[in-house]
């Protein structure tokens, strides 16, 4: 496969690449970050993502999409998985996957979802459970450009323990000058937690984000349900449309 899509002049995106797992780090007991050696890796832009393709002994293959969790890094490549317990994929790359195993990997993916550290706007992250993954590129790839541009994120998780990148996302929040962070937990809170466990709603987004007459560029990224409600708001609220950018992490069809 890629040997034809280099002879057919095939953008380089497009072509499977063998893809070495390197090193994992369990992000929370049901998520794992991946990090990949790809060689002739084309570098990406925060907000990114692979397709991921397994294939079988028996010539079985299958493909699902992971957003990239880091900025361009030379040859490695960095994804988060969630675990789905009955899932096809995510069991195999979390449970199965070791160090120097090989899948194959296709990408960047996406010209939409992204965030160019050369703009100044404001930036609003809203992430829903896995869906801090591309946003943590975009907070990551912030600190990397020394970006100055404002950054408000609002994470929603189950429960403290689901958080992925919590000791980071302290440290962010800590010494990152312009980056504020703002948690909503959906089942369980921390002690002395101010609020009950709830779904993020109008007063999050106020509080935690932008006015709309800020221009803030939002990017909303989490499960199919979770990013429409809040692009919803985003839009009740008075932002532009055309600034909420979305991404779906649901199974297609939803
Ligand atoms: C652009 C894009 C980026 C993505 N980035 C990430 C990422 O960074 N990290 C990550 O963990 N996932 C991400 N996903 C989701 C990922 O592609 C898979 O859908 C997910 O890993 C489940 O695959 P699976 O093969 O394990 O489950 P499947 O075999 O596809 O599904 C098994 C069962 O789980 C349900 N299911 C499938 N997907 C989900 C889901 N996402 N949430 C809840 N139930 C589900 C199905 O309906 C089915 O009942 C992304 C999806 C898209 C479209």
């Amino acid at each position: 496969m890629a040997r034809a899509a280099v002879s057919g002049g095939l953008s380089p995106r497009l072509v499977w690449r063998a893809a070495r797992l390197v090193e994992f780090r369990d992000e929370t007991p049901s998520a794992r970050t991946l990090v990949f050696d790809v060689p002739d890796w084309p570098g990406h832009l925060p907000g990114q993502h692979v397709d991921v393709r397994l294939t079988a002994e028996d010539g079985y293959s299958t493909e699902r999409s992971y957003s990239i969790a880091t900025p361009a890094d030379g040859t490695r490549v960095a994804l988060t998985v969630q675990l789905v317990e009955d899932g096809e994929v995510s069991p195999y790359l979390i449970e199965t996957l070791s160090v120097g195993d090989v899948i194959e990997l296709r990408g960047p993916v996406g010209g939409w979802f992204v965030w160019r550290s050369a703009d100044p706007a404001p930036v609003l992250l809203i992430g829903g459970g896995s869906g801090i993954v591309p946003l943590m590129a975009m907070i990551r790839a912030r600190r990397a450009a020394g970006s100055k541009a404002l950054f408000r994120l609002i994470y929603s998780s189950r429960t403290p323990e689901d958080r992925y990148y919590a000791d980071e996302l302290r440290t962010r929040a800590r010494d990152d000058f312009g980056l504020d962070v703002s948690y909503v937990y959906t089942r369980k809170t921390p002690e002395g937690w101010p609020l009950p466990p709830r779904r993020l709603g109008v007063a999050d987004v106020n509080n935690g984000g932008w006015p709309p007459d800020f221009q803030p560029a939002c990017f909303v990224c989490g499960p199919t349900g979770f990013v429409e409600a809040v692009a919803d708001i985003l839009i009740a609220l008075g932002h532009d449309a055309r600034r909420v950018k979305t991404e779906r992490f649901g199974p297609s069809g939803t």
